[in-house]
């Protein structure tokens, strides 16, 4: 029997039409489109494929991308004086850094920077820190991504062991705390776990972000297996995962292939969690209009 296959596409489309209702909801009350900052130091590579397809996914729902690029050799304190005129201005809804920032300067601090409530990549400290008390917080993409590729599918994840192999901040760890709050058994595994495949044989839903091609064979995954593949690998075969798709694809329940499963649906959950942010500051913004009112009127009464 070969798996059902977890495509990304229609996720994502399904995102694109509820998001662009949203924004268009947001447009009619009068409001200027939402925007989002990507703030980019390196030209070319890998920074501008990711600013890219952010870009372009964002003006397909009526956000307005711009990208921010710091002068080279850009110190800390004015890279946080540009970022806090980004959290001051009530136009951008959210902020998202495209990695690998200038190598002088450190990710964390640079992340420290962004207004935790712009935060739409769930980065910053206070978020990461909002997600692990399960608390509503913007978390990053790529984990949201997984999540919603669950449940478009209807796979039941409370009661059920997930595997998670690596622990990364941005894919890995996030994502092992969504399924933990989803009511998930979770086990993390990493390059320091002994006999990785004794634990991925145990899952009942395996996500692999590990950045390594092939990791996860046929022998590593139990036949009831739903197997999420977050790698995003460039080899001479193109861009593959870190699950040997044809091998497992055969011997599991479901499986998301790379390119076209957890990838499209990152980006609109990236974009989702903007126009969240977009709705919130309009909401924000329409309370303070009408609290003016009133003190207006009270003002004028007396
Ligand atoms: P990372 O290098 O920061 O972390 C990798 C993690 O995997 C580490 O915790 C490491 O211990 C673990 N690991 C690596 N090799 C292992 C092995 N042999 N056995 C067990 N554990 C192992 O990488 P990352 O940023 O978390 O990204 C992981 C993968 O996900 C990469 O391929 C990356 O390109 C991809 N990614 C995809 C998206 C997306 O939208 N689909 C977004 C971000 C990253």
């Amino acid at each position: 029997m070969t798996a059902r296959l977890l495509d990304g596409r229609p996720v994502a489309s399904h995102m694109w039409r509820d998001l662009s209702s949203r924004v268009a909801a947001l447009a009619e009350t009068g409001a200027a489109p939402p925007r989002l900052a990507i703030i980019i130091f390196e030209r070319g590579g890998s920074s501008a494929v990711y600013a890219g397809g952010i870009a372009r996914a964002a003006r397909s729902v009526g956000v307005e991308p711009f990208e921010v690029e710091p002068p080279d050799g850009v110190s800390l304190p004015d890279l946080a004086a540009r970022i806090g005129a980004l959290n001051r201005d009530p136009s951008v809804a959210g902020i998202v850094i495209a990695q690998p920032v200038a190598a002088h300067l450190e990710l964390p601090r640079v992340v420290e920077l962004i207004d935790p409530a712009k935060d739409v990549d769930g980065a910053t400290p206070l978020n990461a820190g909002r997600q692990a008390r399960a608390e509503a917080a913007f978390v990053p993409a790529t984990a949201l991504a997984v999540m919603r590729l669950l449940h478009h599918y209807e796979v039941p994840i409370a009661g059920r062991r997930a595997v998670v192999v690596g622990r990364s901040p941005v894919v890995g760890r996030p994502t092992a705390e969504l399924l933990l709050s989803a009511h998930a058994s979770v086990m993390l595994t990493h390059r320091r776990t002994r006999n990785l495949a004794r634990e991925t044989r145990r899952a009942e839903i395996l996500v692999v972000a590990a950045g390594s091609p092939n990791l996860i064979r046929a022998e590593m995954v139990n036949r009831s297996a739903v197997v999420v593949d977050c790698g995003i690998n460039v080899t001479e075969q193109g861009i593959v995962g870190d699950v040997d798709f044809e091998a497992v694809r055969p011997v599991v329940s479901a499986i998301s292939p790379v390119p076209g499963g957890v990838g499209p649906v990152t980006t609109m959950c990236l974009i989702e969690q903007t126009v969240r942010s977009a709705e919130a500051l309009h909401a924000r913004a329409e309370q303070d209009e009408s609290l003016g009112r009133f003190a207006h009127r009270s003002i004028s009464l007396e």
